[in-house]
């Protein structure tokens, strides 16, 4: 019976593992293999003159990266990686790998990003990046739970929709029988209508479409969207969760994670401390303008420049709060003592945006205004704007990039290194 490499000990007698061949090495009179399975990777070394018939020719005709069945002795040696070896009296090529190889897993030859998501199968084999996306799970779980644990209804929303969540030019079109329909570019709507339907806290986590022609390394075209809604609460309310929950999840990794972070080279982890603090949108500005070339005053959405030259003051995760209204979506809350600024927020990392939030307008007449004052058509919302009119609490949320967050835990320098098949401007294949 296969059993993990991991837990084959110099104690084990008999063994069988399956994996790939890692490596192959011939010395005469004697051949070594590395076998390795998601566990770990164990020599196997076959005696060329006491080995069988059987076992030589399929050694001998064995290629890197295929799957082999390998069952037989262990013995305890001081060189092998963990200290022993498999002697095989078995040794059966289950599927075989065509050579060359589109991509060297064991790193020796380096691969760009492209040839590495065009090989992903690849590419994954790769202990370092495996451990990105079992990483990335394990903070999906902890996501899940916090949330869950908190009282959230987990929803799940359509991405087949007939108007822009916020108007733009964003979207992707399709076919959708004999009617124009598109991708969703974000839940918000929905949400937001599940307040009214009386679910009081929401989360969602699922695809996001942009149709953006953005070439950047922190954009894709398809993302993933952790989003919350939540009723009674006010932006203050929902960036508490915010925090927690960013806070939990690196917790959670932390604890959990170590070989993983071990094998991406993070050896001090370091967890977020809450609160973030809380920067003023005008504030922001004045630190930018201090700090880059590019002119930029109050009212400006926050250039990538910017952000950086802000994150690297502020050095850690923070919020930018206060921000013009005039710059924020039509359902952001604006103050009541200053309608000029209203009640959204980002959550920034030194690198990036993270998510944006805001206690939302729950006012029917109001939303309304605000949709018309962004030059777009109330008559297009109409679905929206109805639950308005029959009671709908005051409520708040966010929406978070898994991507994003993945990215920035982890220091990868491209978020498409934190999606296992990326989509991109020039990328729809595999
Ligand atoms: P940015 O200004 O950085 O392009 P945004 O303000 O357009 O982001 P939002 O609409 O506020 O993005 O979406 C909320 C969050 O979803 C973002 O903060 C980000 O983490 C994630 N997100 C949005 N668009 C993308 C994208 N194209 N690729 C990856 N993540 C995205
Ligand atoms: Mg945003």
């Amino acid at each position: 019976m296969r059993i993990p490499i991991q837990s084959v000990t110099p104690s084990s007698g008999q063994a069988e593992v399956v994996g790939w061949v890692h490596e192959v090495r011939d010395l005469g009179g004697l051949a070594f293999f590395l076998i390795r399975d998601r566990t770990g990777i164990i020599q196997v070394t076959i005696p060329k003159k006491k080995a069988s018939e059987a076992v030589l020719s399929a050694a001998k005709r064995v290629s890197r990266e295929s799957v082999v069945r390998v069952a037989g002795i262990i013995k305890a040696i001081d060189k092998a990686p963990g200290g022993r070896e498999l002697v095989p009296d078995v040794f059966e090529i289950i599927s075989l790998a065509d050579s060359p190889l589109p991509l060297d897993v064991v790193e020796k030859v380096p691969a760009d990003l492209d040839t590495r998501l065009d090989s992903r199968f690849l590419d994954a084999r790769r202990p370092r990046v495996a451990a990105v996306f079992q990483i990335r799970s394990a903070a999906m779980h902890a996501i899940n739970q916090y949330l869950h644990n908190e009282g959230f209804i987990n929803i799940t929303t359509p991405k087949i929709v007939a108007a822009a969540t916020e108007g733009g030019t964003e979207l992707f079109p399709i076919a959708y029988f004999d009617k124009e329909a598109f991708l969703n570019q974000s839940p918000q709507l929905y949400k937001q209508m599940m307040m009214a339907a009386g679910f009081e806290k929401v989360y969602e986590i699922g695809p996001i479409f942009r149709a953006e022609e953005h070439n950047t390394t922190k954009h894709l075209n398809e993302a993933t969207s952790i989003d919350i809604e939540v009723s009674y609460a006010d932006h203050l309310e929902v960036m508490r969760v915010l925090e927690e929950m960013i806070v939990k999840t690196y917790e959670y990794v932390s604890m959990n994670c170590s070989d993983q972070l071990t094998n991406l080279e993070i050896p001090d982890f370091s967890i977020p401390k809450t609160p973030f603090p809380r920067l003023c949108y005008g504030d922001a500005i004045e630190i930018a303008k201090k700090k880059i070339e590019d002119p930029i005053r109050y009212g400006d959405d926050i250039s990538p420049a910017a952000e950086r030259a802000i994150g690297a003051e502020m050095g850690g995760h923070y919020f930018i709060v206060d921000w013009p209204s005039e710059i924020r979506p039509y359902y952001a809350m604006p103050f009541e003592t200053d309608p000029s600024i209203c009640k959204a927020f980002d959550l920034m990392h030194p690198r990036m945006e993270l998510s944006s939030g805001a206690q939302r307008v729950h006012q029917h007449d109001l939303l309304v205004e605000q949709i018309k004052k962004k030059g777009l058509n109330p008559e297009s919302f109409e679905f929206y704007l109805r639950p308005f009119r029959y009671g709908i609490p005051p409520h708040a949320g966010w929406g978070l990039g898994a991507e994003r967050l993945v990215m920035t835990m982890l220091g990868l320098s491209n978020v498409r290194e934190a999606v296992l098949f990326p989509r991109d401007m020039h990328r729809l294949v595999p």
